[in-house]
């Protein structure tokens, strides 16, 4: 597992704790059981809640302890590059034209959010540009936009000039810039929606780890080391981190542990210089070099590192490298943090709403564009236990875990695709 790294994120040194919420001690009742307290446990418990259902969270650590607290807080509302609307219907059928309106509009449900419930997360919602590396890649995005345009939904395309302008380096062949994306601190995004979610009346147990959970005289029983939780519905939204807790959840997908590094603060003339406009910015580079400022001044930065001893002080000297090597003006780059956490990936990139057991549904697999999708999946789990809207409605198939095929190999694949992924982008930089 290497060294537990938390604490030592840049999100843990800038935000302020939250109350410590209580463990879970004896019995309890509710209506409806969220296990994991990530966005996507916090959104789901916060929108019941709002809709007075009786909601309980159990969260082994603390809110936002797993990916939800510790990734880059880039708002994003589109799935990965080679994932536009139409590839998402072929996957999907209708199901997917659904999942795509939902993505599309993730950037501005979760600003809206934000700003409905007061939570202070140094949200700033200036766009997100994805600048394209190869011409070929500029094609694709010119696609994309058009995909969005038939949906209704503007993105922009930039000139080489303009994206050149926007990151602060040439080189791009252009970018796609989407204005309702942005960037916030993810711990406190974390960290104000427990709030709010407890405000309005969900119970919200720290340091509570469900064991074992099991069906019994048609409703469920969570066990933690100290108490029980007995609900009609279970939620499981325990992502990368499940454990051995549901072996039919763990097997559907791949954890892939990816590394994030801050530097020190930078002077005001090279904020000025670099994303000037404090847009967020992920490349479509195979390993994508994604880079944005944090609130007090920092340039964030991360991605896959080959596992092994020392991955921290590696995951240093890779991504301090690559910072110097696309931004030469900041000379020399000294790193004051470097943290990491887990994805749970599936093989398309998809997420997946499962169907476990009657009564226990896992929703896992937001890979690496979790912080819109988690929000508005939450919001839209929600509703279909109120009643609001019809599983027929929801964006997601709702079906039975399925296990990722030859997973004790398949799960070292990011150790084959990295290199590979570098040499390939070395490629095309030489050939671009
Ligand atoms: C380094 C990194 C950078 C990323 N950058 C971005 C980005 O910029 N933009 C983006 O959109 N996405 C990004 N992602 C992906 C995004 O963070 C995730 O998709 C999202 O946070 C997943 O949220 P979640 O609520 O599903 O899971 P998590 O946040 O992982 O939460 C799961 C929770 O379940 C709890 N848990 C596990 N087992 C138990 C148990 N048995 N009992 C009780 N609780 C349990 C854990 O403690 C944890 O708190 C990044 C991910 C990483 C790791």
């Amino acid at each position: 597992m290497g060294i537990e790294t938390f604490d030592r994120s840049l999100w843990s040194a800038l935000t302020p704790a939250l109350d410590a919420g209580p463990s879970l001690q004896g019995d309890h009742d509710t209506d409806v059981l969220v296990v994991g307290a990530g966005f996507l446990g916090l959104s789901t418990a916060l929108h019941l809640a709002e809709a007075g259902v009786r909601v309980t969270v159990l969260e082994a650590e603390q809110p936002g302890f797993g990916a939800s607290g510790r990734n880059t807080g880039f708002v994003v509302p589109s799935l990965k590059t080679a994932f536009g609307p139409a590839d998402v219907r072929d996957a999907l059928g209708e199901t997917g034209d659904r999942l795509t309106e939902l993505v599309g509009s993730s950037g501005n449900l979760v600003f809206d959010l934000i700003r409905r419930l007061g939570i202070e997360c140094s949200a700033e919602q200036t766009g997100w540009l994805q600048p394209a590396h190869t011409g070929a890649v500029m094609k694709v995005l010119e696609q994309r936009q058009a995909d969005w345009l038939a949906l209704g939904r503007g993105v922009d395309i930039l000139t080489p000039e303009e994206t050149a302008e926007m990151v602060g380096t040439p080189g791009y062949h252009g970018a796609l810039l989407d204005r309702t994306g942005g960037q916030i601190n993810p711990l406190a995004y974390a960290r104000g929606l427990a709030a709010v979610a407890r405000r309005l009346g969900a119970n919200l147990f720290w340091k509570s780890r469900v064991t074992k959970l099991q069906r019994n005289g048609g409703r469920w029983l969570a066990e933690t080391a100290a108490g029980g939780v007995r609900a009609d519905r279970v939620i499981l939204t325990t992502n990368a981190l499940v454990g051995g807790l549901v072996p039919e959840v763990e097997a559907s997908m791949i954890p892939v542990r990816v590394h994030q590094v801050a530097t020190a603060p930078l002077s005001p003339e090279l904020g000025a210089t670099i994303l000037p406009m404090r847009t967020p910015v992920a490349d479509t580079r195979r390993h994508t070099f994604a880079v944005r400022w944090s609130p007090d001044g920092r340039l964030v930065t991360g991605g896959l590192v080959l596992p092994g001893p020392a991955n921290l002080r590696r995951a240093t000297r890779i991504f301090s490298r690559r910072l110097e090597r696309a931004f030469p003006m900041l000379g020399q780059v000294r790193i004051d943090h470097v943290w990491n956490g887990v994805i749970a990936a599936t093989l398309d990139s998809l997420p997946r709403f499962m169907s476990v057991e009657p009564g226990l549904d896992a929703v896992i697999g937001c890979n690496g564009r979790g912080v819109a999708l988690t929000t508005a999946l939450g919001r839209d789990i929600a509703r279909l236990h109120t009643g609001e809207i019809d599983i027929s409605a929801f964006p997601l198939p709702h079906k039975a875990p399925t296990p990722v095929p030859a997973r004790a190999i398949t799960r070292h694949g990011p150790s084959f695709w990295l290199p590979w992924s570098d040499f390939r982008d070395r490629l095309d930089g030489r050939r671009g």
